[in-house]
């Protein structure tokens, strides 16, 4: 569930990506359809209006990622409840196309957008109230806003991607090479 939380804000919203400006693409259905395959392969394909709601939650989540990227436990703890209350999520065990029992979240209106919104606000609940609440991050590589769930052992990730780690070090070696 945080990990799609990562995919919506990620493929969602808008700001910089790995440094060079971003803005969601006009296929938002196909991307939104894209990022939750990643995550979960059976996600079917996800309409327009789907997207277009899916976007909106993935603003509010965004706001929990730059929270606690900053330090800011409690501000991300107080926007987790506000979305919390807003989409009802409920825990339901359930079993269907012959998955093992697994829990769902729901929102009260049964829709898709919703749903998803219920998950990931609990999925973050869940991390923010743990001994991993500092796992929650925005990469600090220069020009990139991409957020990451760092669930290395030592907890001391920095970066969204491999991309962004290889463009910082480069830029230190150049430096070095400079001042040399
Ligand atoms: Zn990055």
């Amino acid at each position: 569930m945080v990990r799609v939380a990562v995919a919506l804000v990620n493929e969602l919203t808008p700001g910089e990506r790995r440094g060079r400006p971003y803005a969601p693409p006009p296929d938002l259905a196909g991307v939104t359809t894209g990022g939750m395959r990643a995550v979960y392969p059976s996600q079917r394909d996800v309409t327009e209006a789907e997207a277009r709601e899916l976007a909106g939650v993935a603003e509010r989540l965004r706001e929990v990622f730059t929270a606690a990227a900053d330090g800011d436990i409690d501000t991300a703890a107080v926007r987790v409840n506000a979305l919390l209350e807003e989409t009802r999520a409920r825990p339901m065990l359930e079993r269907h196309d012959g998955e093992p029992w697994h829990l769902h979240f729901h929102g009260p209106g049964g829709t898709m957008a919703g749903d998803w919104a219920a998950s990931c606000a609990t999925g973050l609940a869940v991390v923010l109230g743990s001994e991993f609440h500092d796992r929650l991050g925005v990469c600090t590589a220069p020009h990139c806003d991409r957020v990451y769930v760092d669930v290395s052992r030592n907890g001391t990730r920095r970066f969204c991607s491999t991309a962004c780690q290889n463009r910082v070090k480069t830029a230190a070696f150049r430096a070095r090479g400079r001042a040399e």
